[in-house]
């Protein structure tokens, strides 16, 4: 039995985060510093830490960094009006509006009223539209960082057998839409599946984005199969502490794949490094020059 290879997001993420700043440098002399929004309305502590360690990492890479913290209270109509007015402002290039929002607010309403030119998070629906029709979008952090660790272990994707656990906007529909546009032979499975572990082992490429600890066991997986774990589970430890787990059993799946990512330290770190590469490509598109390639 042979032990899969572990994919650090972590150290592709820093590579990544280099080379986006390379890119920043080059644009200082043409006066273009890309600008990120990131607006959280609520004290959510986890989505207070998102929020920091975004702002944190926009600063380190040379760009503007536009944060605003609303009240709970803040009305639907005070949130599109901020939307409205960093829509309008030269200076941002990328809005993030942290999910989720308070209950009284609109998701839908707030997402669909961010422009499809600064919509980072690709959570538009017309960017989620370019990207189902394969036209050029803004794709979601996630799935994208997702995209550029399976490249970068396999190279070219095309033909290969892959299965996407999970089908929801932000996470599973893109990925599959993506692994489509890399002339992958997709399958998406979801709480309907009937033969889940059956299904799972198709794949050459397992993605899990399911929110369920440990879902997938080592012998739903292809041997020599690549896996992508997105789950983040928080569990008990038992002395009072918490730890990170992600969808797929990591003991079991390492004897059995080519190649995993571990949780933590595997797509987590790839989703904000995404998030500042497309903030340098909106700013790119939006003063009208070319698009750098971070892929
Ligand atoms: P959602 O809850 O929105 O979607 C979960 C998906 O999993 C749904 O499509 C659901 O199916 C499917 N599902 C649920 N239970 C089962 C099951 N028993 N068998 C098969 N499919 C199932 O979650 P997200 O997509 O937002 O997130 C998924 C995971 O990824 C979470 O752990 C989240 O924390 C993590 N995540 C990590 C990020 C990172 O940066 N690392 C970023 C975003 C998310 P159905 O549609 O039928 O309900």
């Amino acid at each position: 039995m042979s032990t899969a290879s572990v994919i650090d997001g972590k150290a592709f993420a820093a590579a990544l985060r280099q080379r986006i700043g390379a890119r920043v440098a080059d644009l200082a002399p043409s006066g273009l510093k890309p600008g990120l929004a990131v607006v959280l309305v609520g004290s959510d502590p986890a989505s207070e830490v998102y929020v920091r360690s975004k702002a944190r990492e926009t600063l380190a890479a040379g760009m503007a960094s536009f944060q605003h913290v609303l009240p709970e209270t803040t009305t639907e109509e005070e949130l599109l009006a901020l939307v409205g007015r960093l829509n309008r402002d030269p200076a941002v290039h990328g809005i993030l509006v942290q999910l989720p929002l308070p209950k009284h607010i609109r998701e839908a309403m707030v997402l669909a009223a961010i422009s499809v030119a600064k919509d980072v998070d690709g959570f538009h629906i017309l960017n989620a539209g370019l990207l189902a029709t394969g036209q050029a979008a803004m794709v979601p952090c996630t799935p994208l960082g997702c995209l550029m660790l399976l490249k970068d272990r396999l190279g070219d994707l095309s033909g290969r057998k892959a299965v996407v656990v999970g089908r929801s906007n932000i996470v599973g529909r893109p990925m599959a839409q993506l692994l489509l546009r890399e002339n992958c032979t997709v399958t998406v499975a979801h709480s309907r599946t009937r033969d889940l572990p059956a299904e799972c082992r198709q794949g050459d490429i397992l993605v899990a984005a399911v929110g369920r600890p440990e879902l997938i066991r080592g012998d739903w997986i292809k041997p020599g199969a690549v896996v992508i774990d997105v789950g983040v589970n928080r569990i008990e430890q038992g002395d009072g502490k918490t730890r990170l787990i992600g969808d797929v059993c990591f003991a079991e799946a390492v004897q059995v794949a080519g190649a995993i990512t571990p949780v933590p330290g595997g797509v987590g770190p790839m989703t904000i490094a995404c998030l500042l590469a497309n903030t340098v490509t909106a700013a790119c598109r939006q003063a009208g020059l070319d698009e750098p390639r971070f892929d």
